[in-house]
């Protein structure tokens, strides 16, 4: 159980090493550290968090989906249009989350290689089960998959802003 939870925690450390986080040294500090501490990684101010808690790329304290927990397939996807507590407007161009599809098809890509790797190379499933559990992973990720690709995409285009909850309230 410790082995897994230090897997995960590895994955994450490499997924915000490598594209989530340009400084350096501060991320490689962190991605030694990150097995004891891991509120380090996902601490407000950081891509990570508000991806993983689903939370407004700019001010990382409103929500950013209307039905945050709803598995109805014309709910998943549904976003605020402002952002609850900051008034930034999610939809930063028309068709914005057009783009999120290549972001999906990457985590799915991804995932598959994952199941493949645990199933077929670590269990020793025949090739016939690992793409029926391929298949059946992919379907069961799908909510998760697109929410985590909207956040990816708009935190690729919006950074955190410390100060836009206070410009918001000084603007009212
Ligand atoms: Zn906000």
């Amino acid at each position: 159980m410790n082995r897994l939870l230090e897997l995960i925690y590895f994955c994450k450390a490499i997924i915000n090493f490598t594209f989530l986080n340009p400084r350096f040294p501060n991320s490689f500090r962190e991605l030694i550290q990150c097995q004891n501490k891991k509120t380090m990684f996902l601490k407000k101010g950081r891509k990570i968090f508000s991806i993983f808690y689903f939370k407004c790329p700019k001010c990382h304290e409103g929500a950013f989906f209307i039905y945050k927990k709803s598995l109805h397939p014309l709910k998943v996807t549904k976003i605020h249009e402002n952002c609850p507590a900051c008034n930034l407007k999610y939809m930063l161009e028309p068709s914005f989350y057009f783009g999120a599809m290549y972001v999906a098809y990457g985590l799915s890509v991804a995932l598959a290689i994952a199941v493949f790797l645990i199933s077929n190379q670590l269990l020793g499933i025949d090739l016939l089960y690992t793409f029926a559990s391929i298949t059946l992973v992919l379907i069961l990720a799908t909510p998760l998959n697109l929410k985590l690709a909207r956040l990816i995409w708009i935190n690729l285009f919006v950074s955190y802003d410390p100060g836009a909850l206070s410009k918001q309230k000084s603007t009212r």
